[in-house]
């Protein structure tokens, strides 16, 4: 080994040894000719200081380093001088006083300093990731990734999972994104697609007997990516045989509770709890509510339609709804701006408008639609949404997936402005019982909700065709602080039930034959009833290092136009490239870089 520590590990107790330290110049100071140089490496920095007793060669060698220069520091460990110790550092107690410092590499002046308070915008960071990664805050989150899927690793080694690996390249399968196309040579014309997710394998997997299956799986999916996607994720991935809904749950609650404790110390109470998606719907407006505070939405529609306020009626009567929530005691304090604040947030989610209404002190309803509110409406309101003097009542009158959508997004927006919750607090749930099957907007056909292999009820096997919309999927959904951190279903094992859904979803034997003939073929060869579920890891480690960007967990990502800034990729390919996989551009390619 070139270095005898690193240097985060000299302490007190290895004054008077001798150490090689290596590591990059973080920074250099010349104090009336002693030169001190703060060493950076993974673990830690050491103070390494160079005076006049050091050798010439090695003074004259630290006049030059600056930087981001990569050296070695042999020298004898001292404890520094009264009055100079720096307690928030863990090496803080000692320095090197350094004998020779042989340079390794010198380097060119960084374009950001990874030892600086102020960060460059992101791009630069992308576009230099070495640098970026060489801050401790970055390396810490890659640090925190590895413990957890180590720890995930461990947990389903001890249940008895084994890990597969299932192919890059194979064929597509429907978890409802674009896919990742790959030309293949030998085949023109055909293409492999890179995986949406090991879906099919891993009920294949369970087919072949091998119970409990576990991966740690690279997926891709080519969306367009909000805030905190990646074209190419990573999912903990897992497969079971012979359970139902509960033992999936469970064995996650188990590894809830296992990294809650490991990685954040707080002991999380199992079994978690559960919502079915009715409720959390009706409740919170959203399939991954957040329940680290209240302001549930509550149903006015009987009252409205009652109401001879042309807004609240006709929603109704059109077969819409009208709910609202209850923000207790801010009707002082929102100004008029506030409200128009928040009656933009509900109409960019889709709604018309939105109705407030404060309760003041004597109990009376204030607002510009107030007035409307007769006959004893108003009141019915404040007793049905349990207003008191100084709450303010917000009110969505519309179909219910826009009401859902606009009260949602302004629970969530007051819940955080108005510091309802502790942003450090973690709070993990199920959503169960999703709907089979929703509208395709396009088609106005039926597409699944999560995927096409998942079961149905057993109670609605029976009326999958009369009645698709009023199916319940055996579904279920972990939820982390109102996000959506995993996903599952028990599949189906019946071949027959399996053509049924595809009939359903529009999928003609034919093209069912086609694309999962396979599957079929395995439901008929002896399918043991199967479930499983997908975690997203890089949200999960985002979450648990309380972090807003999935970009800060991951090495190397993509921007939001899905392009890698330090590779170039995605790039043009040499023509002759093209010619052996048979491809002609039809548009010229953008010249690229
Ligand atoms: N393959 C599914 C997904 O990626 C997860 C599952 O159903 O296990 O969402």
């Amino acid at each position: 080994m070139l270095r005898t520590h690193t240097c985060g590990e000299l302490r007190n107790e290895h004054a008077g040894t001798t150490a090689t330290l290596g590591g990059w110049v973080d920074r250099v100071r010349d104090h009336k000719g002693v030169i001190f140089i703060d060493l950076r490496d993974r673990y830690g920095r050491t103070q390494v200081v160079v005076g006049p007793e050091s050798p010439a060669a090695t003074l004259a060698a630290a006049k030059r380093v600056r930087p981001e220069w990569v050296v070695l520091a042999r020298g004898v460990v001292s404890r520094r001088p009264e009055g100079t110790l720096n307690p928030k550092l863990p090496t803080g107690g000692i320095e090197l006083l350094c004998e020779a410092l042989d340079v390794q590499s010198e380097a060119e002046t960084p374009v950001f300093q990874p030892g600086a308070t102020e960060l460059p915008g992101e791009d630069i960071r992308l576009a230099h990731r070495w640098l970026d990664l060489r801050r401790p805050a970055m390396q810490e989150n890659l640090l925190l990734r590895h413990r957890i899927v180590k720890l995930m690793r461990d947990y389903f080694d001890e249940q008895g999972f084994v890990e597969v690996e299932t192919p890059m390249l194979g064929r597509s399968t429907p978890e409802g994104a674009r896919d990742y196309l790959v030309p293949s040579r030998l085949a023109h014309g055909s293409f492999y697609a890179l995986p949406q997710s090991p879906q099919l394998y891993k009920q294949i997997l369970m087919m072949a007997g091998f119970d409990r299956y576990v991966q740690v799986a690279r997926c891709f999916r080519d969306e367009d990516l909000r805030a905190d996607r990646q074209p190419e994720f990573t999912q903990l991935d897992l497969e079971m045989s012979f359970v139902e809904a509960d033992d999936v749950m469970a064995v996650i609650d188990g590894l809830v509770a296992r990294t809650a404790k490991a990685i954040l110390g707080i002991d999380v109470a199992t079994p978690l709890p559960r919502l079915s998606w009715d409720e959390a719907m009706e409740r919170f407006g959203h399939d991954a509510p957040d329940l680290r505070f209240g302001l549930e939405i509550i149903d006015c529609s009987a009252i409205a339609a009652e109401s001879s306020f042309r807004v609240f009626r006709s929603a109704v009567e059109a077969g819409g709804r009208v709910r609202g929530i209850r923000v207790p005691g801010v009707a002082e304090k929102f100004s008029r701006k506030d409200l128009d604040d928040l009656t933009n947030v509900a109409v960019e989610a889709g709604a018309k408008g939105l109705v407030w209404l404060k309760l003041d002190a004597a109990g009376s309803l204030a607002g510009p639609v107030a007035k409307n509110l007769a006959d004893g409406v108003g009141e019915r309101l404040v007793d049905r949404l349990a207003a008191a003097p100084g709450d303010l009542l917000l009110i969505v009158a519309d179909s219910f997936d826009v009401t859902c959508k606009a009260l949602h997004t302004l629970r969530k927006r007051l819940g955080a402005a108005l510091g309802l919750y502790d942003p450090r607090t973690m709070h993990f749930s199920w959503v169960i019982d999703f709907p089979m099957f929703a509208k395709d907007s396009e088609t106005g056909g039926w597409a699944s909700m999560h995927h096409p292999f998942t079961a149905p009820r057993p109670q609605d096997i029976e009326r999958l065709e009369s009645d698709p919309a009023g199916c319940r999927a055996v579904a279920y959904d972990l939820v982390i602080n109102g996000s959506e951190a995993g996903g599952g279903t028990i599949r189906i094992h019946d071949s027959r039930v399996q053509e049924r859904v595809f009939s359903l979803l529009g999928i003609s034997p034919e093209v069912a034959k086609e694309r999962f003939g396979f599957l079929l073929d395995a439901l008929r060869s002896g399918a043991p009833p199967h479930g499983g579920i997908a975690l997203g890891i890089d949200r999960w480690v985002m979450l648990m290092a309380n972090l807003d960007s999935i970009r800060d967990v991951i090495a190397f990502p993509k921007t939001q136009s899905a392009s890698d800034l330090m590779t170039g990729a995605p790039g043009a390919v040499d023509p002759k490239q093209l010619v052996e996989l048979g491809i002609r551009i039809a548009a010229p390619p953008k010249a690229s870089g």
